[in-house]
């Protein structure tokens, strides 16, 4: 969850060998580590400083367990699912939308139709009709999970300044040092429970900045089965239609 000093930076790829991977260069890193994503992505973080020529003798010497982990994300990947798609589950509001190609001419546009129906107008290229989407999941997930992290902040008295939902690839969440909670609006597609801990996650951050134990029995107190929880939503990628994400890579 927020790792907030570390910054993005691609030094290079290596096209060479059968591994993509990217770098990025983490000033809380204090040794190299590597993580394979449910894409298939690998990167690599590393301590500020580190040579190329470390970061490729790393990777030589765990590309066994790279190339397995990569094998099971491929594995696990689930195949393209036809688009549009014909509904769309925000398992944690428990809400079902069925979507609609409503015809028509000009300019496609999506709206929602009354509860639990969307309905596409116009003409879309598929592209168009990908972005809206996403930006109404984001929006109906900005709506939704507005009001429940206020409520669980209320409970928990916690106080947070501002939230922000967006489309992230890497992260369910964040707290940044003002306060300030982003959320990945991929977390429409999770179990409401699961929600709910990376709510109480977050909220935890605004009184501790870091993954402390007296930050886990925080967590703990609001949410005692917050490990598994946990480990439910670093799967969580998998219930995300492949259709909030294949813009990027
Ligand atoms: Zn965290």
């Amino acid at each position: 969850m927020p790792d907030t000093s570390s910054s993005q930076l691609s030094l290079f790829d290596s096209r060479e060998a059968t591994t993509a991977w990217t770098v990025r260069v983490s000033r809380r890193a204090r040794r190299l580590t590597v993580r394979v994503f449910h894409t298939g992505r690998v990167e690599v973080v590393v301590p500020p400083r580190t040579s190329a020529r470390t970061v490729r003798d790393f990777l030589q010497r765990h590309r066994q367990w790279v190339e397995s982990r990569r094998e099971r994300a491929r594995r696990e990947l689930p195949a393209a699912a036809p688009f549009p798609p014909a509904a769309i589950s925000l398992a944690a509001f428990g809400e079902h939308w069925s979507v609609h190609m409503a015809g028509g001419s000009g300019r496609g546009r999506l709206h929602a139709a009354g509860e639990g129906r969307l309905e596409i107008h116009g003409v879309h290229c598929e592209e168009t009709l990908r972005q809206q989407l996403r930006a109404w999941v984001v929006a109906h997930a900005a709506m939704r999970l507005g009001p429940w992290l206020e409520s669980l902040a209320r409970e928990g008295g916690f106080s947070f300044g501002r939230m922000s939902v967006r489309r992230q690839r890497t992260r369910w969440g964040s707290c940044s040092s003002r306060g300030t909670i982003s959320l990945n609006a991929s977390l429409a597609f999770q179990r409401p429970a699961v929600v709910r801990y990376l709510l109480l996650h977050e909220l935890a951050h605004t009184r501790h900045m870091n993954h402390s134990a007296r930050f886990w029995r925080l967590v703990a107190t609001y949410e005692p089965d917050w490990q598994l929880l946990d480990r439910e939503l670093h799967g969580g990628w998998r219930r995300v239609p492949d259709w909030m994400f294949n813009d990027v890579e």
